[in-house]
């Protein structure tokens, strides 16, 4: 058994570190014109990706680049300019969708290693083979697939290198492919500015009440109240009807069967997440892979650290037919983290046992908090704070900068302080 790369999201370059401190072999990252993530990217300009592309060498790690948004015509000359330019870095391989493009790199750059983006929609063997053929090194299946289809996928396409989602949000569309953000907000998800429309609280109403009055044995309102296959159950709570948005994937109740069936790759969701969600990720499946690849149990901490975040609800999403999706989310807002970040440290100093500190939750003397690290997580209690007037103080509040707080380990700008939450209902 062959332990999978780990491959994480870059959003920037502070992501890109984090990622990569906590255990990822690989991260992807791309320009915000030409990969779907369109803001909140700090990869702007090809200097920025020069310096990314060089700091994952220097650690010997892979760096891919997603290029995978499809072109309309006004756009292509501005996507063949940045490619040739980004190219000229050697990046590890490319991330991209659309075949004119595809066909294109392959032609100019032969050399340059090209992995089908999973917005091309890959879910048989028969199209893994059509693309390996024409120079595909890895392809990046969809996330709608079952374990038994991915194994076949394998079999059937060896010596292909094949990469699945393991962890993150899910797009109710076929993965991405999807107007509605578009319709609503002329942000086009396949151009990288999704709005999460299908997050949005929406309400069913008749259009046309008159023509389909809503009684007893009317077809619609029995169907609704049915509970026959095929019927979508909708819901609700307080907050509204959310019957299109998805819990979020976590694989790790099947990551030993994909280590087992041969994936090369799996991939963790979220360029636009904090660093913190990114450090939890990236550690959650780190552990879990370096059990599997010693034959141990997945520790129970790998668990607690993907709870250590935000998260609409988790699920093993397609793979095994006994976790149906559930799109409604009616308990999206009860659910909690059973952590929260109170600080970002920026500095450490060791002679003096002292950290500057961003503050993102309160912090008050005598707080306990845990110091997470790449290191691994250690805890203490809060007996000296200063402001950033450098004045001492016993509270905290989110959103000042430079203060200082007393830490007995040490650490670095890589390191979090957070804080343990009652595991109780918002
Ligand atoms: S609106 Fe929802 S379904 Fe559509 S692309 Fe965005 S995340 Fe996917």
């Amino acid at each position: 058994m062959k332990t999978p790369e780990l491959l994480a999201p870059a959003g920037d370059m502070e992501k890109l570190q984090v990622a990569l401190a906590y255990g990822a072999d690989a991260v992807y990252a791309g320009q915000p014109q030409f990969s779907l993530r369109g803001r909140e990217n700090g990869f702007k300009t090809v200097e920025d990706l020069a310096r990314a592309i060089e700091y994952c060498r220097e650690r010997e790690k892979l760096f891919y680049l997603a290029s995978n948004t499809v072109p309309h015509n006004n756009k292509v000359l501005a996507f063949q300019k940045s490619l040739a330019e980004i190219i000229a870095l050697e990046p590890h391989a490319l991330i991209m969708s659309d075949p004119g493009m595809i066909h294109w790199v392959r032609t100019e750059f032969p050399e340059t290693e090209v992995h089908l983006s999973v917005q091309a929609n890959t879910v048989n063997y028969i199209s893994a083979k059509f693309w390996h053929d024409l120079g595909i090194n890895r392809v990046i299946l969809t996330r709608e697939l079952k374990l038994r289809e991915v194994e076949e996928i394998i079999e059937k396409t060896f010596p292909l290198e094949i990469e699945v989602f393991v962890h993150g949000a899910v797009c109710m569309a076929s993965s991405g492919r999807c107007m509605l953000s578009n319709y609503l907000s002329y942000r086009d998800a396949n151009q990288g500015n999704c709005n999460n429309a299908c997050r949005f609280p929406w309400e069913v109403k008749p259009a046309a009440v008159e023509l389909h009055p809503i009684e007893n044995d009317n077809p619609i309102s029995k169907a609704a109240e049915s509970t026959q296959e095929g019927v979508i159950v909708v819901e609700e709570d307080q907050h509204g009807t959310y019957f299109m948005n998805s819990r979020d994937l976590c694989a790790l109740p099947v990551l030993e069967d994909l280590v087992k069936i041969g994936v090369a790759s799996v991939k963790i969701e979220g360029r636009t997440k904090s660093p913190y969600y990114l450090a939890k990720s990236v550690q959650a499946y780190r552990l879990a892979l370096d059990a599997i690849a010693k034959g141990e149990k997945i520790p129970a901490e790998a668990m607690q650290a993907v709870f250590d975040t935000e998260n609409r609800g988790l699920m093993s999403g397609f793979y095994t037919s006994q976790d149906p999706i559930p799109q409604n989310l009616s308990a999206a807002k009860d659910i909690q983290a059973h952590a929260e970040v109170a600080a970002k440290i920026t500095k450490y100093n060791s002679e003096k046992g002292i950290a500057t500190i961003d503050v993102r939750n309160r912090i008050s003397l005598g707080d306990n908090l845990e110091l997470f690290s790449p290191e691994g997580n250690k805890y203490f209690t809060v007996t000296n704070l200063t402001n950033q007037k450098s004045q001492n103080a016993e509270i905290l509040h989110p959103g000042l900068k430079n203060c200082e707080i007393n830490m007995p380990f040490s650490c670095n700008e890589l390191s979090f302080l957070v804080r343990r939450l009652q595991k109780t209902k918002k």
